[in-house]
């Protein structure tokens, strides 16, 4: 039986995951600081709440079953998400970037180390498309998000040199320690059972929550002008895609997972609003209105950014295709039952 090591796996995208590899039979570990939010329990056969940024609790998880040396082979596969981060009120107002840089680092030292100890089969770390340069992503029609865009970097957030550091990480491991590691480069993933309040939310959840909120009379408030662009992929074909690329031999990355459906923050709103089936106004909330209302500068995040799905398509001959209009329906009834329990 196949072994997997799922870190961050009481978070949206890891616990689907584990979900998945259940499915495809699987032996799963899941690790994380906490449990998983919406869901009763972990699927995972074992999971361990901890925190990865221990050296001593990471050493531990890596030991896979059964194995009481770590001279014999580990996980043959080790996904890791865990990550300190969260949606636009979290990343982009500044107040949080000593965190996000430090734990998500001390994080993925401890793993990229403990993975060549422990003899891990291969390892697989979620970037973000966080860590594109921000000059190329001014255009909201025309933003470019290729792989080979990355350098010279200038990403626009603390969130974004940290997971452009983990990336340059993992493919020095693998020139120098021949660690089998598989780099992808997310790009806004959504669904049920992601967070959808709180603060940590991301767009397609927080618009999902306001429309279910929304009474008669009531304007769905949107962060910003709401001209900003964006793309935006559905959970099932994120872990899909992950799943993929992780399994063939012939490419290690970095190469992006995403949709290649762009569309404005309005009209991400008015999808929910559709969902919803209500007909209330979109209001734009920026400037200096926005920072009366919240004491914060508007966290807008760069003006365009779609996935180019072009390296993908290339080599794995697949790329996600669920139209956003489906992605947001079933993300919105989710919500719902939650606004509404
Ligand atoms: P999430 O916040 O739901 O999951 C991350 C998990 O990591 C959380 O459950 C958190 O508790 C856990 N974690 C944080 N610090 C930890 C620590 N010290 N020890 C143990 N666990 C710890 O996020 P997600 O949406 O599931 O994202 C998973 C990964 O994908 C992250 O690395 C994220 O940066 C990356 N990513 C996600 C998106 C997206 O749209 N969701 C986009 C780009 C990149």
């Amino acid at each position: 039986m196949k072994k997997a090591l799922v870190l961050g796996a009481g978070g949206f995208i890891g616990n689907h995951l584990v979900n998945r590899l259940k499915k495809d039979g699987y032996w799963v570990r899941g690790v994380d600081l906490k449990y998983p939010e919406y869901q009763e329990k972990s699927n995972a056969d074992e999971f361990v709440q901890g925190d990865l940024k221990d050296v001593s609790l990471v050493s531990r998880v890596f030991v896979a079953p059964n194995q009481l040396t770590p001279n014999i082979l580990g996980f043959d596969e080790i996904y890791q998400l865990a990550a300190d981060m969260g949606g636009a009120g979290y990343i982009f107002t500044g107040d949080n970037d000593a965190n996000v840089m430090h734990n998500s680092a001390m994080i993925n030292l401890n793993v990229a180390e403990a993975a060549v100890k422990f003899k891990a089969g291969r390892v697989f770390y979620s970037s973000s498309a966080c860590m594109y340069p921000e000059h190329n992503q001014l255009d909201p029609n025309n933003p470019n998000c290729e792989e080979s865009s990355a350098y010279p970097a200038n990403p626009d957030s603390e969130y974004g040199w940290e997971k452009l550091f983990s990336e340059r990480l993992y493919f020095a491991y693998n020139r120098n320690y021949n660690l089998n590691v598989r780099v992808a480069r997310f790009h806004n993933i959504f669904g049920p059972l992601g967070t959808w309040d709180g603060g940590r939310e991301k767009a397609p959840a927080a618009m999902c929550r306001k429309a279910a909120e929304l009474t008669d009379g009531d304007e769905l408030e949107v962060w910003g002008d709401g001209l900003q662009t964006r793309s935006f992929l559905y959970i099932d074909d994120c872990v899909e895609a992950v799943i993929r690329f992780t399994r063939q031999d012939d490419f290690i990355g970095p190469v992006n997972i995403g949709s290649a459906e762009m569309v404005s923050i309005n009209d991400l709103a008015q999808l929910a609003l559709d969902a919803a089936g209500k007909s209330n106004k979109i209001k734009n909330l920026a400037g200096k209105d926005f920072v009366d209302k919240y004491g914060f500068k508007c966290p807008e995040g760069v003006r365009g950014r779609n996935s180019d799905n072009r390296l993908y398509r290339e080599k794995m001959n697949w790329e996600p295709t669920q139209p956003l209009k489906d992605g947001v329906a079933s993300t919105f009834k989710w919500i719902n039952s939650q606004v509404n329990i």
